[in-house]
C-alpha cells in the first residue's frame, strides 16, 4: 500500500519507513510532485499536523499523513513548543535555532524538556490523531554529529540500553545525535506516534 507522508524531510521519511512493515511503501511530496510550501500557521502541533493533511487531501485527494513536532522547555514555558521550526526565524535554520535556545538556557538550572509529535492521518475520508512524547533534558552544549533539528542538545531520559561494545546494560549521557538512527527510533516522540499509527493501519 502506498501512503503519502506530507513532507519533504528525508531524515524524516527513513525514520518512519523504518519503523512501518514494508507493506507500506512511503511517497513523499515530491513523489506526488507537490511542490509548494504547505501551510502550518497554527497555534498548536494539532492543528499544524492537521492543515498539512487536509491541504494535501484536497488538493491531490490521496489518503495521507503528516507530522507535527515541538521541543517544549520546562524553565521556558513550553517554548520553542509550536515555533521550534522558525524559533531563531523564518528560515527554519537548526543551528541557530540551537543557539538561541542554548543562550535563553544559560545559568537555567531546570533542564527539563520533552519532544511532542503529532500525527494526524487522513484515510477514507476521517481525520485521526496519534501523539508520542519523550522527555528528556537540555544539554549545555552541541554534541553529536547525527540526526537533524534539535538533536544535538536533547538527551532523553531515560537512556536507551548502550549498544554492544560498550558494556552491556550501560547507560551514559547521549543526546539524541550521538545515537544511531535505530536508537533513537526505539524511544524517540516521533517513533512512539508512528507506533500509534502502524497499530491503526494494521487494523484498517
Ligand atoms: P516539524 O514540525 O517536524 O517540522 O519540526 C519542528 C522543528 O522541530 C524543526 O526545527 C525540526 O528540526 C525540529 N524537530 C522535529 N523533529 C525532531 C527530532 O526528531 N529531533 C530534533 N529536532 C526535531
Amino acid at each position: 500500500m502506498n501512503l503519502v507522508f506530507a513532507t519533504n524531510n528525508k531524515h524524516k521519511i527513513e525514520e518512519v519507513q523504518q519503523l512501518l512493515q514494508t507493506k507500506i511503501h512511503l511517497l513523499s511530496l515530491g513523489d506526488i510532485h507537490c511542490n509548494e510550501e504547505l501551510p502550518e500557521t497554527g497555534n498548536t502541533l494539532e492543528e499544524n499536523a492537521s492543515q498539512k493533511t487536509n491541504y494535501v487531501h484536497k488538493k491531490f485527494g490521496t489518503d495521507c499523513f503528516a507530522d507535527d513536532t515541538g521541543l517544549e522547555i520546562e524553565a521556558l514555558n513550553g517554548k520553542p513548543g509550536v515555533l521550534s521550526a522558525r524559533y531563531a526565524g523564518e528560515k527554519k535554520d537548526s543551528d541557530k535555532n540551537i543557539q538561541k535556545v542554548l543562550q535563553e538556557m544559560k545559568n537555567i538550572k531546570n533542564r527539563k524538556a520533552r519532544f511532542r509529535t503529532i500525527i494526524s492521518l487522513i484515510i477514507g475520508h476521517k481525520e485521526y490523531l496519534f501523539e508520542g512524547i519523550v522527555d528528556g533534558i537540555i544539554a549545555e552544549d552541541k554534541h553529536g554529529e547525527k540526526g537533524f533539528g534539535y538533536d544535538p542538545i536533547f538527551i532523553p531520559q531515560p537512556l536507551p540500553p548502550s549498544p554492544a561494545g560498550e558494556g552491556l546494560g550501560v547507560r551514559w549521557m547521549r543526546s539524541f545525535a550521538e545515537m544511531s538512527l535505530e536508537e533513537k527510533n526505539t524511544i524517540s516522540h516521533r517513533a512512539i506516534a508512528v507506533r500509534k499509527l502502524a497499530d491503526f493501519l494494521n487494523r484498517v
